[in-house]
C-alpha cells in the first residue's frame, strides 16, 4: 500500500480510534491490520522489540513494505540485534532503527554508570520513551505486540485505542491472543523468533533488566525483577 494519507487532527484520530476499538474488537489480527493499512497508509508503522516477528509478519501481509520501528537502546542482547537483522533480510518490511541521543558511554559520563540500576525510569525515558516519541512523529498510528494475557497491567489493552500521551492511534492486533495463539502462528508461518525464547526467557528487553522466568510466573515477571517497575513507559 503506497497511498499518501492527509494528516488528520488529533480529534479526528481519537474518534477513529475509539470507533475502531469497538467495531474491531472481534476482528482477526489480519483484519485489524488491513484496516490500519487502509486508514493510515504510510502514516502507519509497527513497533517491534524483536522478541518475535509475529506482528511484523502479520503487518507485512496487510501492507507489504510496512515500516517496522525498532528501538536500539544500546543494551540489547546480541540475539535481539541478530533477530532484527534477520527480519530486515528476509521479510517484506522496512526496518527503521531508532537510537537514543546519547550512547551508553555518553550517558555513563553524564549520569554515572549503570543508571538502569539506580534510576530505571530515567534510563527508560532517555533510551526508550524519548527516542520513540521522536521516531513516531511522522505517523498517525502505530502497532504493538501487546497482549492481554501477558500481565495484569495489560489485561484491558484495546485492539485499537487512543494513545493520549503521543496523540496517536495505537493498534494492538494480537491483544486477544494467548501464548498458544502466538506459538501456533509462529509454527504455521515459520516466523522468526528471538533465540532467547528457547533459553528460558519469556519477555525480552534490555540485558541488564531482563532475567529468565521461573515456573508459574507470568511472561513479564523477568523484566525489572525485584523492582516495583513493570513497564518501561512506552505503554503507560
Ligand atoms: Fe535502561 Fe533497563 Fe530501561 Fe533498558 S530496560 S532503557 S537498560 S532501565
Amino acid at each position: 500500500m503506497t497511498t499518501t494519507q492527509e494528516p488528520r487532527t488529533a480529534d479526528e484520530l481519537k474518534d477513529l480510534a475509539e470507533r475502531a476499538g469497538r467495531e474491531l474488537e472481534d476482528a482477526s489480527a489480519l483484519e485489524i491490520l488491513r484496516w490500519a493499512a487502509r486508514t493510515f497508509g504510510r502514516r502507519f508503522c509497527v513497533t517491534s522489540s524483536m522478541e518475535d516477528a509475529v506482528v511484523a509478519h502479520l503487518a507485512s501481509r496487510a501492507m507489504p513494505g510496512v515500516d517496522v520501528v525498532f528501538l536500539d537502546t544500546g543494551y540489547h542482547f546480541p540475539e535481539t540485534i541478530g533477530t532484527r537483522d534477520a527480519v530486515e533480510a528476509v521479510m517484506d518490511v522496512n526496518v527503521i532503527t531508532l537510537t537514543p541521543r546519547q550512547t551508553v558511554a555518553e550517558q555513563d559520563a553524564q549520569y554515572g554508570p549503570k543508571l538502569h540500576d539506580r534510576d530505571p525510569d530515567l534510563c527508560c525515558f532517555l533510551r526508550k520513551v524519548k527516542p520513540l516519541e521522536e521516531g513516531l512523529r511522522g505517523y498517525d498510528a502505530w502497532a504493538t505486540g501487546l497482549r492481554r494475557d501477558e500481565s495484569p497491567t495489560r489485561a484491558d489493552t484495546p485492539v485499537v485505542g487512543w494513545d493520549a500521551k503521543r496523540q496517536k492511534v495505537k493498534v494492538s492486533p494480537i491483544a486477544r491472543w494467548t501464548q498458544d495463539d502466538v506459538d501456533a502462528y509462529v509454527a504455521e508461518h515459520g516466523v522468526l523468533t528471538n533465540p532467547l525464547l528457547m533459553d528460558g526467557y519469556a519477555s525480552i528487553g534490555c540485558a541488564p533488566c531482563t532475567r529468565r522466568v521461573l515456573e508459574g510466573e507470568d511472561a513479564r515477571a523477568g523484566r525489572w525483577a525485584g523492582r516495583a517497575k513493570t513497564e518501561c513507559g512506552l505503554h503507560g
